[in-house]
């Protein structure tokens, strides 16, 4: 196995008005390839600045991040960006497909912005999401959890290394959030790196390893209900 994701003291300070919040505050983490991690904790533990640094969105304070051997900060804006659009798939919590446009449609859009590195046929993507009967519906007429499977895939069809996922089941009942972990749980079976924050620890356990921070920190399980 080989890493594909390493952190090295990453610090997020945020600056606003006078007030500093360290919003990371030196995380060290290694993911090697193929792993499925889940990412714990309390609001307001940095959950989502990690992963918007995981994914490129955003920059560290300080620190290094090395992704496939390279390190990564070190890449101009414009090479990160193809970088982040090549490689990284995102599932956030509040999807955002285009409105009144085409299941097919919304999950071609990232190939407006770069090739593929494998072609990925749309269809059948749409299909293994479990939305066959809905390809030509539009987005104004498909439940959350249909949503859901669109933006994973979405997510998927630039055939990215890694996918990152914030909360992707924080508006669905239990039902439907399965269905989407055993989703998440397939394309990691195919190869993929995935990387998912959830609140709930039952989530947890479809990942082979939780992550757990507070206060911006990576910390054991004990030391977080302490
Ligand atoms: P989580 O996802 O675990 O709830 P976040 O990563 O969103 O936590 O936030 C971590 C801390 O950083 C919080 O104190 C939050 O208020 C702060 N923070 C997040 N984003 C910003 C921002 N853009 N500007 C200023 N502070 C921020
Ligand atoms: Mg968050």
């Amino acid at each position: 196995m080989s890493k594909v994701i390493e952190l090295k003291g990453i610090k997020k300070i945020y600056k606003t008005g006078d007030e500093d919040t360290i919003a990371l505050n030196g995380i060290d983490l290694s993911i090697e390839e193929g792993e499925f991690v889940a990412i714990m904790g309390p609001s307001g533990s940095g959950k989502s600045t990690l992963m918007h640094i995981l994914g490129l969105l955003d920059k560290p304070s300080t620190g290094d991040y090395m992704l496939d051997g390279q390190n990564i900060s070190k890449l101009s804006v414009s090479k990160q960006s193809a970088v982040r659009n090549q490689q990284i798939g995102f599932v956030f919590q509040q999807f955002n497909l285009l409105p009144r446009t085409t299941v097919l449609d919304n999950v071609l859009l990232p190939t407006i912005y770069g090739k593929p590195r494998n072609n990925v046929n749309a269809i059948k993507l749409i299909e293994d999401v479990g939305l066959g009967d809905r390809i030509h519906h539009k987005s104004n007429q498909l439940s959350g959890g249909q949503i859901q499977r669109v933006a994973i895939a979405r997510a998927l069809i630039m055939d990215p290394s890694i996918i990152l996922a914030d909360e992707p089941t924080g508006n669905l009942d239990t039902k439907r959030s399965k269905e989407i972990l055993e989703l998440f749980r397939k394309i990691n079976k195919a190869g993929a790196t995935v990387v998912l924050i959830t609140h709930e620890e039952e989530i947890a356990t479809y990942a082979d390893r939780t992550i757990r921070l507070r206060d911006g920190q990576i910390v054991t399980k004990e030391e977080i209900s302490a």
